[in-house]
């Protein structure tokens, strides 16, 4: 049997420093548990424009099509601001998103205890919460035509379209269900069925979905609008969320404070699954580039760490063992471990992203 394979792409800015150490996680279960990854690496964003003149080398994206797992850092950063548009850092995670028609994008909100301070909820409303959000990426009024901005008499006119096809309600609504199973085994769908004709197609989908394939799974619907209140109101009711890709960019954003940092916050894009069964999947971190602190040994490095324990449990079948990653994590968390980012407690020094990393590993080490 062949070992799975990750195209590594750690992209600018931060991106080097925090996937040197996932490096080593990753390496570490190698060594000590037997689970050997075939690990290769290139260029993405700014570094490949400097090397390529273009932000993904069509190599590049021929390997991404190839590997079980792209593991991502961030791309780009101020040197690349006053490019062309198709030249830009962004645009090869956004042909990488594309051409593997990663549909669905994962973002789970989790708080870990020792940072539930961080929240700007109260600490009993987050401590230990564990949700997902299940945001549908490749449709919807981002790409619905028509769109742009006509003439209309003697004013403008704004124009974006709202579409949805079955099939890409039907597709994103079972990763949903699928995930949920491996979870709490409940999905809560939101739309606008009230006042949106795609919102009434979307829950008679998602309903159908449920009632053909998924009935083990609790399934149940709520506009989005309440759905945001609801978080903030009391979070720990949601298991798994499902939405458009509109209300998914606004729930899971509210949803990831939740949390408090940005440096804690993982994410996958997933798509249709390969011969092998395997999803087409991407992680990395939901945080950019951080210019202001590259270089710098600042970063914190769990964001990414995180996007690798979701390869484990989501590419890999391996959820024990992004069990176990999660609770090292947790465990440094507890024991004080805490990269600038994370400071808020008076005489805690910050440690570096290096020292994270390192920690990590030892806690990992722990548990052997
Ligand atoms: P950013 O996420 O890079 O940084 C926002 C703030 O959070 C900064 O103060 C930064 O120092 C801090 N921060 C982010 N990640 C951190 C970490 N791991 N540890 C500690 N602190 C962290 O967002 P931005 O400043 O708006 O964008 C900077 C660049 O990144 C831009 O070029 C932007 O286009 C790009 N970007 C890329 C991605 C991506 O690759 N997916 C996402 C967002 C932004």
């Amino acid at each position: 049997m062949t070992n799975p394979s990750i195209l590594i792409l750690p992209g600018d800015g931060i991106g080097p420093e925090v996937m040197k150490e996932v490096r080593k996680v990753i390496d570490w279960y190698g060594q000590n548990i037997g689970l050997v990854f075939d690990v290769s690496e290139d260029l993405v964003g700014g570094i490949a424009y400097d090397t390529h003149g273009t932000p993904l080398h069509d190599a590049t994206m021929e390997k991404a099509q190839q590997v079980d797992a792209v593991l991502l850092g961030a791309v780009g950063g101020p040197a690349y601001d006053n490019l062309d548009f198709g030249l830009k850092p962004e645009r090869g995670l956004l042909r990488l998103r594309k051409e593997m028609d990663l549909f669905a994008n994962l973002r789970p909100a989790q708080c870990f205890n020792a940072l539930a301070e961080f929240s700007s909820l109260k600490k009993e409303v987050v401590s230990g919460l564990d949700i997902m959000i299940v945001r549908e990426l490749t449709s919807g009024i981002y790409f619905g035509e028509p769109r742009g901005i006509i003439e209309e008499g003697n004013e403008r006119v704004g124009i974006n379209t709202q579409r949805y096809t079955e099939s890409e309600i039907d597709r994103v609504a079972r990763s949903a269900f699928e995930l949920a199973r491996r979870r709490g085994n409940k999905v809560c769908s939101m739309e606008k069925a009230n006042v949106m004709e795609s919102g009434v197609l979307w829950r008679e989908v998602v309903q159908k979905v449920h009632d053909e394939d998924y009935q083990d799974v609790e399934l149940s619907h709520m506009y989005a609008d309440a759905g945001a209140m609801q978080l903030c109101r009391w979070p720990k009711q949601f298991d798994v969320i499902v939405t458009d890709n509109l209300f998914g960019d606004l729930l899971s954003d509210a949803a990831a404070m939740l949390t408090g940092s940005l440096g804690m916050l993982p994410s996958a894009s997933l798509g249709a699954p390969m011969a092998n069964g395997r999803p087409k999947a991407l992680y990395e971190p939901v945080h950019g580039s951080a210019p202001d602190i590259a270089g710098e040994g600042k970063a914190n490095p769990i964001a990414c760490i995180l996007s690798f324990a979701m390869a484990l449990r989501y590419s890999f079948d391996e959820g024990k063992e992004a069990d176990r990653l999660e609770a090292a994590v947790e465990s440094v968390l507890a024991e004080g471990y805490r990269t600038a980012d994370l400071l808020g407690e008076e005489g805690v020094d910050p440690v570096s992203t290096q020292q994270m990393g390192d920690a990590i590993l030892a806690a990992l080490n722990a548990t052997l």
